[in-house]
């Protein structure tokens, strides 16, 4: 069981009090003359919508030790949250400073001061174009690497003026040492980024892999067979993933994440994915030979030791099943594994072959679904709802650990059918492609 109370309760313990500090460290000072209480609130709504932005670089997704405790798609889903209501407290700061004192108006006039009055109307805007792309950036039209751009660089813009500012105004950081302990706190935020985007890339550069083959597989995916160069690869578990740069180098925009389909620990590393947009429709065109740099393994999608899999999985949302019944299979683990696998038809199925093969070598129980069926097809068709995974949930349903990958309608019907199911939330492992 990865995911727990306890755990849960560490990690939002552990946020309130992170994004609390700034506030903590202003009232720790000499307290200044009170004004009212809501103009003390505003300021207070400032210090924790710091805070609060500058914990939006912990749980972006790239630290390994924030990951594990909860899953890679839920820490996401945090980040996007917690990002909404740190903007809402960000931005009620000057409003209701505004509202109870419209003194403070003054703040973005830019015949009292220019420099400042630019960096807080730049920040504001900045805030709206943060939160507006990243809740509509398909609507917005905008390229995953432009808004990974846009949000990486408006971030740490924001976060250096919400500094500078609460050291300019410095009603509660009057102190050295409370202006040296937020510049420290926010600085660490900071280097997250250049760790993520310099110190990282730095690393793995150390560490090319080499395309020794591309093979096409059904529904125009195509799988990259990747061999370490001069190092003896990666160790990861089965389902986890890493993200994939192609060429020369390792610092580039576009870096994806992909599922290594691979048996746990393989040195030789495979990846597959499906022609869906500007990355994933070069592969098919890469050459063998050529150079990539893998960062991982991150993720806690692997399997429960000791416990049965039962996997409901969709498309291309097989990849982290097949590592998973790869590695049964290097193993000779002979633990029962249940995979529905939905597909829109029968040559759509990727893998198709190899999970005849596997279901033949391994202890597994295969459900294809097929959208439209062929003549005379006796399985399962339409959709994944309650009543299919009924038919097949085991009896010892206690004695399984539930994997879900795949397009979200199927998963998020898949994940609802099985709470009702009783399935235990601790129990159910569910990877979510589909980020942004
Ligand atoms: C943990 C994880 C494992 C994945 N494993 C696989 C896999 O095994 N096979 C597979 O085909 N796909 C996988 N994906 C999805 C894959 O990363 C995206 O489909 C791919 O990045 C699409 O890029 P594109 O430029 O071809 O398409 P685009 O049209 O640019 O993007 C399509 C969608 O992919 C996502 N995406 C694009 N770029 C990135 C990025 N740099 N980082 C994160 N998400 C991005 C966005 O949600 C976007 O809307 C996985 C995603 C995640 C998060």
């Amino acid at each position: 069981m990865k995911y727990t109370y306890q755990k849960g309760f560490k990690w939002l313990f552990i946020y309130f009090l992170l994004a609390l500090l700034p506030l903590i460290i202003a009232v720790l000072g000499k307290i200044p003359e009170y004004r009212s209480f809501a103009v003390e609130a505003g300021a207070a709504l400032g210090f924790i919508g710091l805070g609060m932005l500058g914990l939006q670089f912990l749980f972006s997704g790239r630290i390994r030790w924030v990951a594990p405790s909860y899953g890679m798609d839920n820490i996401l889903q945090y980040h996007r949250e917690t990002g909404i209501l740190s903007f809402l407290f960000v931005m009620a700061h000057p409003l209701t400073l505004i509202v109870v004192e419209p003194d403070f108006l003054a703040y973005f006039n830019p015949a009292e001061n220019l420099p400042r009055a630019m960096a807080l109307i730049f920040v504001s805007v900045a805030l709206i174009v943060l939160t507006a792309s990243s809740l509509w950036r398909l609507t917005f039209g905008l390229s995953y690497e432009m808004w990974r751009l846009v949000h990486g660089v408006l971030s740490l813009s924001v976060i250096f003026i919400g500094v500078v500012h609460s050291l300019q105004v410095s009603h509660y950081l009057n102190a050295l040492w409370q202006q040296l302990a937020i510049v420290i706190i926010m600085g660490a935020y900071g280097y997250l980024v250049i760790h993520t985007r310099i110190i990282r890339p730095w690393r793995i550069s150390k560490k090319p892999y080499v395309v020794e083959e591309v093979i096409a597989e059904r529904d125009d995916c195509w799988t990259l067979k990747l061999q370490p160069l001069g190092h003896p690869g990666m160790r990861y578990k089965a389902g986890q993933f890493a993200w994939i740069t192609l060429g020369d180098t390792p610092f580039s925009m576009q870096q994806h994440p992909f599922s290594l389909a691979s048996a746990a620990h393989d040195s030789t590393i495979l990846l597959t994915a499906q022609n869906s947009g500007d990355f994933t429709s070069t592969w098919k065109d890469v050459k063998p030979g050529s150079r990539a740099f893998l960062e991982g393994p991150f993720g806690s999608f692997y399997p429960e030791a000791g416990k049965n899999l039962f996997m409901v999985m969709g498309g291309i949302g097989i990849t982290p099943a097949m590592s998973m019944l790869r590695t049964l299979r290097k193993e000779n683990d002979s633990r029962q594994a249940v995979l529905v696998y939905a597909n829109p038809d029968w040559e759509a199925i990727t893998f198709r072959e190899e999970l005849e093969e596997l279901n033949k070598e391994i202890n597994l129980k295969l459900v294809h679904v097929l959208e439209e069926a062929p003549e005379g097809w006796q399985g399962e068709t339409g959709r994944i709802d309650l009543d299919l995974l009924k038919r097949h949930m085991p009896e010892n349903s206690e004695d399984y650990a539930f994997y879900l990958c795949g397009p979200k309608p199927m998963q998020d019907a898949a994940e609802l059918a099985l709470r009702d199911l009783g399935v235990d939330w601790r129990w159910l492992y569910s990877e979510r492609f589909q980020i942004i």
